[in-house]
């Protein structure tokens, strides 16, 4: 058994947490703020409406995120949409179209021109691209690691989209598709990093509608992945935040709420810098004086990327991880709305409405979520809208008064939706720092980050500014920690025996 540390009570430290107390570590979880959770956070208000704060869904990719639903005994409470919310619109000349669900649908659509659509036909006998690994490149010292050419071959999202499908393809759906997921930028963003499934489908077939018909990417043996179009999405009866909570819950008196950490400290360094983690080698301190340090085995940093740069370290610690507080974070408003059934114009039979950079509309896109999860909505005369502004491409927006973003939201819905009425309730978050943005060379934060762990034996980094940024991709990764902090432990317990 070891002492474990973990700064952060998002999914990430919650889910770490549970499952290495699950393999019989004594866990501690430091959570800076009021509440367990994270990005993961629900209003319910007592008229009846539920709001969330961050995302909406999780969508399930893997027998393990089930495996947690079933350790928490939470089956009961987990809600997949309607299946009437199956459908996505896309703007496309100032007016919402279904995006195309068969061959059939993708031939008739007007989301694309004819060219467009031949375009996409001809895509299976584009040339590849050879991308090699981020991981290849790595150098071999924190110098070669700060300068080594990580741009060198990491392709933008939108030139490999341009290239393989054509630009109509990429300034309508996937720019769309990219403000909905990261509210960002497809010419910043890295394929391989940010759509890795998508780098992958050209590595492994050549071609990405082949490697779609051929079943998508080949997985490696023992894989619980579920394929993206077979995977579910789904909440909880009472909005996300039951997750995070049940799971702090469970971990009752081994969450500590209100404490931010400010430092953290090795007992142990050589001469060389190297730092050892041997029994209770790890100190923590508190951004609060009178919170007493604690020490532990290991420690493991499940905060934020940029928060990586409020807390104090060894020299060489920092150094290494210090520049991983620069991954971009646009900002992000959520903005939800209830209304009157009868005030809306349109039926809305579908998830949901995304907007690309090249409309005329200030807004990223509006989820339908009451009709995702009517209970939403206090019943059924009545509508929950979630739609979200800023991002890279509109950044400015954020800094906007509440009135003046209620104000481009409701004009956006008016000429989309056929809105007539004035909202009758209204929350509004503002994420100053949303979403870490894996933009291209990319790969070298990934590489500080190995580097930092393995310079630090005890010392993880866990989080969605390493990992992938859905609450899915953080439970997954959280299990594969999990299970390698416990390699490590059972390791050096070896060790020390012999
Ligand atoms: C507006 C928005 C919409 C989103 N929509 C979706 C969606 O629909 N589906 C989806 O899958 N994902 C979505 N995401 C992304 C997803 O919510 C996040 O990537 C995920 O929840 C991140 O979890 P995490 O535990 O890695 O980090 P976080 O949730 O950021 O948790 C980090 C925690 O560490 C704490 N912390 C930081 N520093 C310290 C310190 N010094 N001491 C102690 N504690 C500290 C913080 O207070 C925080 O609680 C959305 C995100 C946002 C912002």
């Amino acid at each position: 058994m070891a002492r474990i540390g973990i700064i952060g009570a998002g999914i990430s430290g919650l889910t770490l947490a549970l499952l290495l107390r699950e393999k019989g570590h004594s866990v501690r979880v430091l959570e800076a703020s009021d509440q367990p959770g994270g990005a993961i956070r629900t209003t319910r208000d007592h008229g009846g409406w539920i709001a969330e704060w961050g995302p909406n869904t999780i969508i399930e990719s893997s027998g393990r995120i089930k495996r947690l639903i079933a350790m928490l005994d939470l089956e009961g409470r987990r809600r997949y949409p309607d299946v009437s919310a199956k459908k996505r619109y896309i703007v496309r000349g100032g007016r919402m179209v279904a995006v195309p669900e068969s061959l059939w649908e993708l031939v008739r659509t007007p989301l694309l021109s004819r060219s467009a659509k031949l375009r996409i036909l001809q895509e299976p006998f584009r040339r590849r691209k050879r991308i090699v690994p981020s991981s290849q490149q790595g150098g071999s010292s924190l110098h070669s690691v700060a300068n080594a050419d990580f741009h060198a071959n990491d392709e933008s999202l939108a030139g490999f989209v341009r290239r393989r499908l054509g630009d109509e393809f990429l300034k309508w759906p996937i720019d769309a598709l990219v403000g909905g997921i990261y509210a960002g930028n497809p010419e910043r963003l890295s394929v391989q990093h940010a759509f890795p499934r998508l780098a992958l489908l050209e590595e492994q077939h050549g071609s990405l509608l082949l490697g779609q018909l051929k079943g998508g990417i080949r997985r490696p043996p023992g894989s619980d992945e579920i394929p993206r179009n077979k995977a579910e999405i789904f909440s909880f009866d009472d909005g996300l935040q039951v997750l995070p909570e049940t799971i702090s819950n469970r971990l009752g008196d081994s969450v500590s709420l209100n404490s931010r950490v400010a430092g953290i400290e090795s007992a142990h360094a050589a001469p060389s810098g190297k730092i050892f983690s041997l029994n209770g080698r790890w100190k923590i301190t508190f951004a609060d004086p009178m919170e007493p340090p604690l020490t532990f085995d290991s420690v493991i940093y499940a905060g934020t990327s940029h928060g990586l740069k409020t807390i104090t370290m060894p020299d060489r610690l920092s150094e290494t991880v210090s520049p991983v507080a620069e991954v971009p974070h646009p900002p992000v408003v959520s903005l939800t709305l209830g209304f009157h059934r009868r005030d809306i114009g349109h039926p809305l039979d579908g998830f949901g409405v995304l907007v690309p950079g090249i409309e005329e509309f200030p807004i990223l896109g509006t989820l339908f979520i009451s009709t995702l999860f009517p209970n939403r909505a206090p019943d059924e005369d009545h509508v929950t809208l979630t739609t979200y502004l800023g991002g890279t491409r509109r950044p400015e927006i954020a800094e906007k008064s509440e009135d003046e973003q209620a104000k481009l939201v409701l004009d956006s819905l008016r000429t989309l939706l056929g809105l007539r009425g004035e909202p009758l309730f209204l929350h509004r978050i503002l994420w100053s720092r949303a979403i870490p943005q894996y933009e291209t060379g990319f790969g070298r934060y990934l590489a500080m980050m190995d580097r930092a762990e393995r310079d630090h034996p005890g010392f993880y980094l866990a989080g969605n500014y390493r990992t992938g940024i859905s609450v899915g991709d953080t439970i997954n990764a959280a299990f594969d920690l999990a299970d390698r902090i416990d390699r490590d432990i059972t390791g050096n317990q070896k060790t020390s025996l012999l």
